[in-house]
């Protein structure tokens, strides 16, 4: 079996300028692309006056059924450049199963990098870019979506998040129940194209806003991490204790449920309440 290249190219988010000169010669050079759609795929490869190879179409649905035979291509020693629609391949975009099987079957796999709506937003945004989170989309509905939307409230580092027009006003809604009125949050939308806007406010303010503007087109919501959490001290930690003990817990109890509910080594409130010093 010969090895073959797995390619991976980053298509534009909007602005067709974005396709780098190693995403053309990527994509002349393959011998198959793999795309989501080839009407989409087909109108870039014109665009760039390539012709056309073999369009294998790869989609949520179809990954796991395609690996196969992308990778008997890939053992007769073929160049498979893979594209998504827009921005980079597996990126909330088919391609992560395909890269995974290329691996395991010891086949070369490459990337040419291109724009990714989540990191031009992020590193437009003005939050903090030095640690952040990818969210992707956020579960639909159900226990998945609450536990995500817990997550998120407690997370320090800014977050990323994709987000369909129409859904934008109920994930506002949610971000601001469980993160409180007062986080920041910065909107970018049609990155890279005509329209392309930053809107920065509160979760309160960008409540009101998106929901006296219809939001339109593609949106990347960035979230600003959470604040620390406010330092407990011993008054605050003996007052929980004192509570704990008139509501007929043992010291042991107490102790339990004062560290769980403050959050607060368990070490520092049974020193408190055992008096073996404050603050220990
Ligand atoms: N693979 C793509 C990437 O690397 O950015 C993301 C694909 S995901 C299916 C599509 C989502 O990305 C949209 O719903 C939107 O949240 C975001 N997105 C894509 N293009 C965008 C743009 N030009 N402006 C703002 N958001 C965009």
């Amino acid at each position: 079996m010969s090895r073959g290249r797995l390619v991976l190219v980053g298509t534009p988010i909007g602005n067709l300028d974005d396709l780098a000169p190693r995403a053309v010669a990527a994509l002349a050079a393959a011998d198959a692309v793999v795309c989501e759609d080839t009407r989409r795929t087909g109108r870039l490869l014109s665009h760039i006056g390539v012709r056309a190879p073999v369009l294998i179409v790869m989609n949520d649905h179809t990954e796991s059924e395609v690996i196969a035979g992308i990778l008997a291509r890939l053992g007769r020693g073929e160049c498979v450049a893979v594209v998504s629609d827009a921005g980079m391949p597996g990126i909330s975009d088919p391609g992560e199963r395909l890269v995974a099987a290329a691996v395991a079957a010891d086949h070369g796999v490459e990337v040419v990098p291109g724009p990714s709506a989540a990191i031009t937003a992020l590193v437009g945004s003005g939050l903090p870019a030095g640690r952040f989170v990818f969210e992707g989309f956020l579960p639909r509905r159900g226990s998945g979506r609450s536990a995500r939307l817990r997550e998120l409230a407690g997370e320090r580092r800014t977050a990323v998040l994709y987000e369909a027009p129409h859904r934008i006003g109920r994930t506002l809604a949610d971000l601001l129940e469980v993160c409180g009125p007062d986080r920041v949050v910065v909107l970018g939308r049609e990155l890279t194209k005509l329209h392309e806007e930053f809107w920065r406010g509160t979760l309160a303010e960008a409540q009101q806003h998106w929901s006296d503007h219809e939001p339109r087109g593609e949106f990347v919501i960035v979230l600003d991490g959470a604040p620390p959490p406010a330092e407990i001290d011993d008054d605050r930690i003996l007052a929980a204790l004192v509570e704990a003990r008139a509501r007929g817990a043992s010291t042991r109890d107490a102790v339990d449920d004062v560290s769980e509910h403050l959050g607060v080594a368990r070490r520092r409130v049974y020193a408190l309440a055992t008096g073996d010093g404050r603050g220990a």
